[in-house]
């Protein structure tokens, strides 16, 4: 890449900017660790939940039984701890949660349909559209229902019109956005009613509602919140579920549930072509432990959604640059729309927005009303003397 930078410069006539060049490169072209300054938690352009992921060089039991001496499987470990935290007969990890459902609907409704309401149709970011993923797995949809009122007469309508072509009950939870007003949509133990297996794609992950990792129980902001052990116990056949979200991990599809479903999906041909490594692994392991030790301070995201305005406000004194300020940050990654949680941070005045990503550890802000400001919640305190630096006057 220096070379390269090196070149450009010389070839533009102008070799002192090869230094501005291979800059403007590193920028660009690598992957690098950035101070999240916006408030949103699950910030989907900034990699979703934050994770602290770190191994020495070394082989692992990947697949291979430490026990027999033979062949294992890679979803005896962590995909084994998810479904205990889920309360799940068993669960099996793929790549995400577009995946996990284009890996169940294959393997429980390829050739046959997939029943699904219209108000469920949903495109969640980048431009993706669950429908088209769906199509892809060789179901057919049978949607039902309007945009803004499904029924349960409706689903009952299409499984007996189309009978045995009607493999799968499919619900998806709204994560990105919200019908109001005039709306009806049938709750999960209805749907669990219609003898087809019942596939609930909650998406946004939040493991169980109780929330016994965090020692004040569920926050406010959750609200209604679908999770994974409540959509089982209220009769879901299988829960799909993304592990970057509310579940705090790394980049992730979950699929939970019956074992013989699950094992349906783990023996379909694309199962192999989906599944993840030993880094994503290792990662959902150690935040599948977190939850059962109910340890959230473990789990990055659900520390920083649980720390305190009060906690955050003396951070922002501390930095001691610019205005303290009361902010609100967001859950954000498609999950809880219009929810926020009180957070508070530093302001100074202007657009910096420019000069704070080209800090050496780029931060990134936001501009509200005329002032650039970085919400702390989602700060690692140990960068707090990095903001401090950044927003210093004369600091470049
Ligand atoms: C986010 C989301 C997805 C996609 O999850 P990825 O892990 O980004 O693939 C699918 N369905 C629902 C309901 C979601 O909220």
């Amino acid at each position: 890449m220096l070379v390269e930078a090196a070149r450009t410069a010389i070839n533009a006539g102008a070799p002192e900017s090869a230094r501005q060049i291979a800059d403007d490169a590193a920028r660009r072209r690598l992957l690098r660790p950035v101070i999240n300054g916006t408030g949103t938690l699950l910030h989907t352009n900034l990699g979703r939940a934050p994770i602290s992921w770190d191994q020495a060089e070394q082989y692992s039991n990947l697949e291979f039984d430490l026990t027999t001496g033979e062949r294992g499987s890679r979803m005896d470990a962590a995909p084994a701890l998810i479904a205990q935290v889920c309360g799940a007969e068993a669960a099996i990890v793929v790549n995400n949660c577009a995946a996990a459902v284009l890996l169940v609907l294959a393997s429980l409704a390829e050739g046959s349909g997939v029943v699904v309401s219209r108000g469920e149709l949903v495109e969640i970011g980048g431009g993706f559209r669950v429908p088209d993923v769906m199509e892809r797995s060789g179901a057919r949809l049978i949607e039902v229902g309007t945009t803004n009122r499904t029924r349960l007469a409706d689903f009952k309508r299409a499984v007996e019109q189309h009978g045995d072509a009607a493999a799968v009950v499919l619900q998806v939870h709204q994560s990105n956005y919200k019908i109001v007003g005039f709306t009806e949509a049938p709750r999960t133990a209805e749907l669990a009613t219609l003898s087809r297996p019942l596939v609930s794609d909650i998406g946004s992950g939040l493991a169980d509602s109780r929330c016994s990792w965090l020692p004040g129980g569920p926050p406010g902001w959750l609200d209604n919140e679908p999770a994974a052990r409540q959509t089982l116990e209220a009769g879901a056949d299988l829960v799909t579920f993304s592990g970057d979200k509310l579940f705090g991990g790394p980049q992730a599809g979950i699929i939970a549930g019956r074992a013989d479903l699950v094992a349906a999906c783990a023996a379909h041909p694309l199962a192999r072509a989906l599944r993840p490594g030993s880094l994503v692994l290792g990662a959902l392991q150690a935040t599948a432990l977190a939850y059962l030790n109910r340890d959230g301070d473990a789990i990055p995201f659900w520390r920083m959604a649980s720390l305190s305005q009060d906690e955050l406000r003396s951070r922002a004194q501390e930095i001691g640059v610019g205005v303290v300020v009361d902010v609100a940050s967001t859950p954000g990654g498609g999950t809880l729309p219009g929810v926020e949680i009180p957070s508070a941070g530093v302001a100074v005045e202007g657009d910096q927005r420019n000069r704070l990503r080209n800090h050496r550890r780029p931060i990134i802000a936001r501009v509200v009303d005329g002032r650039t400001v970085i919400d702390l919640r989602t700060v690692h305190p140990d960068d707090d003397s990095e903001i401090a630096a950044a927003l210093t006057p004369g600091s470049d």
